[in-house]
């Protein structure tokens, strides 16, 4: 605790940090900002030598307490640049606290493009690796997947490079590592030519849909569905490559679908429902009524993500593949027996296996089902209703969405859970990296 003080000047009040749901916050003894990799090393040599622990930030859009500490919180907001473009070989070379949106405009600009992208693009390109986000596609694995290289600032305020061929052991964990191998620097991201992307959206009814999952997840690249549950209502989104040009929606329509309906309107209908459940019966009647379709070709990661305005929290599972449609049956049992008036869809996506060991893909071909609620609404009764029954299915939760596991109940979930635990104590064997959150889910070092 002496040290601690020693963190701050005497009589200064302690920071404060929140993530974008709000539904998280700490009070950091003091908060970094890095200008340069150098100065990040002294920030964490200078930890190591006083005791404290440290945590990197990324854009805080994690809805656990992952990012908290109340000790020293370094965020990566000024390290966000871009290093190098080898078009040639389709690489890219990035500080890692890089905005997703950001990159995805400078690839654009050098004719380049990532190769699958999450639902948004405002997190930073360290928090997204660090969680093991993903989109959607059984031929693509998450944005760890795509990672060539990691620079990191370990727990000796070394910098270590790792990649297949440098330090091996340390990039196999690395890439999901939830930030206890120390304060990621510098990626090197493999890429692609820019692709377009051919997107239809429908509506279909649930019994069809999950009848022909499998099938669905097979034809499209990028398959995806938002369900109601409690309801038969389906939105299916599809987007395939093309080598058609853009032609993007109406900007009417756009502005009308993707901020008035899935924003504004949303936001607005989520807001009196906040305030007075007993209307959502009728908001959720008229969403299933305003179910379009759209059809559309545009550049793939103006498809991919989409504007998110409104304030929601989040549970997201992984799943074998061919389990989703049986869960998803459950789980509509479950939500309809409990009562429980749903507003926000369930979110239904699709990825590859990986190699990572706490990946939530690794080594499954895997579907993803995340249930929301709308910041403000409780949520522990439905979210915990899901997680029994993906508890029966082996599901491994997302590891920035909220959950209720701890590392005795996700070991099992995970065949290479030694070898990540044999890496945390190697790496960082006085746990400078770890807080609440990651002690809870991956237990104390050593
Ligand atoms: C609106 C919304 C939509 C989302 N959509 C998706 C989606 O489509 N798919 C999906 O999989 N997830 C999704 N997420 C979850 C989100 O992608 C993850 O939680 C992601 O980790 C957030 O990135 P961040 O930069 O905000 O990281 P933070 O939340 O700030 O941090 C997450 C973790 O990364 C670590 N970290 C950050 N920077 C570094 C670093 N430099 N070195 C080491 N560790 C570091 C932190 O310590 C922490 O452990 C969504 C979240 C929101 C709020």
């Amino acid at each position: 605790m002496a040290g601690l003080l020693r963190l701050r000047l005497p009589g200064q009040a302690a920071a404060s940090w929140r993530n974008w749901a709000g539904n998280q916050h700490c009070s950091p003894a003091v908060i970094e900002r890095p200008l340069t990799e150098a100065h990040l090393q002294d920030i964490v040599k200078k930890a190591a030598l006083s005791g404290h622990k440290i945590r990197a930030v990324g854009s805080g859009h994690s809805f656990t307490a992952i990012a908290c500490t109340d000790e020293i919180l370094v965020s990566l907001e000024h390290l966000n640049m871009v290093r190098h473009i080898d078009t040639a070989n389709n690489v890219i070379t990035v500080q890692a606290g890089i905005e997703l949106g950001h990159l995805n405009n400078r690839l654009a600009k050098a004719g380049l493009a990532m190769t699958n992208l999450g639902d948004i693009v405002y997190q930073s390109l360290a928090g997204a690796v660090s969680t093991g986000t993903h989109g959607t596609g059984v031929g693509f694995t998450g944005i760890a997947g795509q990672i060539l290289g990691l620079r990191l600032v370990t727990s000796t305020g070394e910098i270590v490079d790792c990649s297949p061929d440098e330090n091996p052991e340390l990039f196999r964990v690395a890439r999901v590592g939830l930030g206890v191998f120390g304060i990621i620097s510098e990626i090197r991201l493999g890429v692609e030519p820019a692709f377009n992307l051919h997107a239809v959206e429908a509506p279909r009814p649930l019994a069809e849909v999950l009848d022909n999952w499998l099938d669905d997840v097979a034809d499209n690249d990028h398959y995806e569905f938002f369900w109601i549950p409690g309801s038969d209502a389906v939105m299916t989104k599809r987007n395939r490559r093309t080598i058609d040009a853009v032609n993007r929606q109406p900007k009417v329509k756009h502005f009308v679908d993707k901020i008035v309906a899935e924003n504004i309107g949303f936001g607005a209908m989520a807001k009196l429902a906040s305030l007075k459940p007993s209307l959502i019966p009728k908001f959720r009647k008229m969403l299933i009524d305003s179910i379009g379709e759209a059809d559309f070709t545009d550049e793939s990661h103006r498809v991919f993500a989409s504007p998110r305005w409104v304030k929601f929290v989040e549970m997201e599972y992984s799943v074998a593949l061919e389990d989703v449609p049986e869960i998803l049956r459950r789980i509509d049992d479950a939500v309809r027996d409990a009562g429980l008036d749903l507003l926000f869809p369930v979110e239904v996506r699709a990825a590859a296996g990986d190699d990572i060991p706490l990946s939530t893909a690794f080594g499954r071909a895997s579907g993803y089902i995340a249930v929301h609620r709308v910041k403000g609404i409780e949520y522990r009764p439905y979210f915990e209703l899901v997680e029994a029954i993906m508890d029966e299915f082996d599901g491994r939760p997302h590891w920035g969405k909220i959950h209720f596991q701890t590392a005795a109940t996700l070991a099992g979930r995970y065949p290479e859970w030694d070898i990540f635990q044999q890496a945390r104590a190697k790496y960082d064997p006085a746990a400078m990296f770890s807080n609440d959150y990651v002690d809870r889910v991956l237990g104390t070092v050593g």
